[in-house]
């Protein structure tokens, strides 16, 4: 086994990885590896940036959606209740990642679902807003 220590990229905290003796025979690969070993994150680190990667990403695509929906004029009851549904949802767990993380508490209000609502193109403000919390 191959110990590999290393300084997430993000929090700076030290670590170690474990690879299997047989890459060591591989001049290439043990090469490859400290290459990457400067760009290595833990695992807190790495689940926070793809959590929040993946929900941002998927906020800006509902936004996106909704906003062609209400162009089209199909901004309707039920069409809306089924996007708060969604928006409530992201927006939960974006916030969830933040609060893991960072330890604060819960920037999420009601009203931020309703702004998205009525204002798709505020989904950059409602992200930052949360991030920044
Ligand atoms: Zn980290």
């Amino acid at each position: 086994m191959i110990r590999l220590p290393y300084t997430c990229l993000f929090c700076k905290r030290p670590g170690t990885i474990d690879f299997d003796e047989t890459l060591r025979l591989n001049p290439v690969v043990e090469k490859i590896l400290m290459g990457f070993k400067d760009h290595i994150a833990c695992d807190h680190c790495a689940k926070y940036y793809r959590t929040t990667r993946d929900m941002t990403n998927a906020l800006y695509s509902l936004a996106t959606k909704w906003l062609q929906m209400q162009r089209d004029g199909a901004d309707l009851p039920e069409t809306r209740n089924q996007f708060r549904k969604k928006a409530t949802r992201l927006i939960g767990r974006l916030d969830e990642a933040v609060m893991n993380f960072r330890r604060v508490g819960p920037a999420m209000t009601p009203q931020m679902v309703e702004t998205l609502a009525d204002n798709p193109c505020k989904c950059s403000e409602l992200i930052r807003a949360i991030l920044t919390a």
